[in-house]
């Protein structure tokens, strides 16, 4: 039989993955393939701690692979040229992958698609990132909502999908040549930075850290809101990578855990959705405010100030803690974010654009929409954001939580 591809990409798991079970399923040969892209004009050029953590996902999901009898096949270059030509060079008859939903990844993979259907190729997309599909969701009207409250209540009304097991039987179809993940130098040149990263990125690490967190769902609606303590999930880069999926996360805490804590837990992965949906219906989101009345707000250009903000040197001891676990850990706790990022808009009055950036480039899980969502509502310019008048204050905040 001709092959199927499945080009993996935010999806970097064999459990609950639909891309993977549907081309299992057809009985076809396997080839697995990951594109670095960083050609594509748009957005998808990934971050350095990101690109930290692709390194290692990409080791994990090979050694999987590896061990049902296949690989994983690195290419690189634009996406859209790569998976053209690595359908010829296979003859390959069909294609599956799972949806991603940045702006550039939706106008792409709508080309694709249209492309190989013209050409008699089977190609089909599939849900492993969303709980529900961004216009699933709706108003009663029909419209998106752009308030978190009524569109949680929408979603809750709806049951998510179960997730579904890793197929049983992979065969793959032999000799397809990949690059050496080695080569892409995703790992950091200087080499003191995350070395701090006390992460362990892969598909078995992030169902390890699901059951664990589990355990503890009861507490999180207190604890989530302790910078010092471990209450939250942790869960947000494997979440972003797709090393576990949010039907996965749903289920496991839903049927083990009937609480206060894991219902407030729940409604976090609907704030995922929420922000995942603002971004589908609103592409320009990680560069226009929503709000367009903020579109001509005077910002100030301090080089010296953002330098002292990105660096943890304001003297602001909460601002500088949080920004430099950022720099150490790649991640930063939810609270602080907002305190981190009022601090920059509202005391330092710069661009949320540039601490968008500065995130993008050193969060393990940074994630375009989640990230522009948070930036636009610190600064109050988003929907559903916080008052533009409101400023988190770092010395209360420090009182009230640390
Ligand atoms: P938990 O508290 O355990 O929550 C579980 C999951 O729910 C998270 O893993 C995450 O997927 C989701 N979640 C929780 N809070 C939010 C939220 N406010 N918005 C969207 N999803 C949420 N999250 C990212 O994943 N990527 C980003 O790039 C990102 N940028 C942010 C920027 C700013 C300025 C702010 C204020 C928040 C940002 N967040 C981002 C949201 C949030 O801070 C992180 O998702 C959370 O801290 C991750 O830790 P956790 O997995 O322990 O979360």
């Amino acid at each position: 039989m001709k092959p199927v591809i499945v080009w993996f990409r935010q999806d970097l798991r064999l459990n609950d993955n639909p891309a993977l079970a549907t081309a299992a399923a057809s009985g076809r040969p396997l080839i697995c393939l990951y594109v670095l892209d960083d050609d594509t004009p748009g957005d998808c050029r990934w971050g350095g701690a990101s690109r930290w953590w692709l390194h290692h996902s990409l080791t994990a999901l090979d050694a999987s692979l590896r061990k049902r009898g296949g690989n994983l096949v690195l290419r690189r270059g634009r996406a859209d040229r790569i998976v053209r030509a690595l359908v010829k060079e296979a003859d390959a008859e069909a294609i599956v992958w799972n949806r991603c939903y940045e702006p550039f990844a939706v106008a792409r993979d709508k080309a694709l698609k249209e492309d190989f259907k013209a050409d008699g190729i089977e190609a089909e997309s599939c849900n492993a990132s969303l709980l529900f599909e961004p216009w699933e969701i709706r108003t009663a009207s029909g419209t998106p909502f752009r308030v978190f409250t009524p569109f949680w209540n929408a979603m809750r009304r709806n049951e998510p999908g179960r997730p579904q097991p890793a197929p049983r039987n992979l065969t793959f179809h032999p000799g397809i040549e990949s690059d050496d993940l080695r080569e892409w130098r995703l790992l950091p040149r200087k080499p003191d930075w995350a070395k701090g990263f006390d992460w362990t990125p892969g598909e078995d690490a992030a169902r390890a850290a699901l059951y664990a967190f589990v355990d503890h769902a009861s507490g999180y609606k207190t604890a989530r809101d302790i910078p010092g303590m471990d209450g939250t999930s942790r869960l947000s880069p494997h979440l972003h990578w797709g090393e576990i999926g949010p039907r996965q996360i749903w289920h496991a805490v839903h049927t083990r855990e009937r609480s206060d804590g894991a219902e407030t837990f729940l409604k976090e992965l609907g704030w995922r959705e929420f922000c995942c949906q603002l971004l589908f219906h609103n592409p320009s989101l990680p560069e226009h405010p929503l709000d367009a009345r903020f579109t001509k707000f005077e910002w100030h250009r301090d080089e010296t100030d953002f330098t002292a903000w990105s660096r943890g040197r304001t003297g602001i001891p909460i601002v500088d803690a949080g920004m430099r676990q950022l720099r150490q850990t790649g991640w930063m706790h939810n609270r602080v974010r907002m305190i981190v990022a009022s601090f920059l808009i509202k005391h330092l009055g710069i661009h949320w654009r540039r601490g968008q950036e500065w995130f993008w480039d050193t969060l393990v899980d940074a994630d375009l929409a989640s990230n522009a969502a948070n930036w636009q509502w610190v600064a109050g310019c988003g929907a559903d954001a916080a008052p533009f008048f409101r400023i988190f204050n770092p010395v209360l905040q420090v009182e009230k939580f640390d």
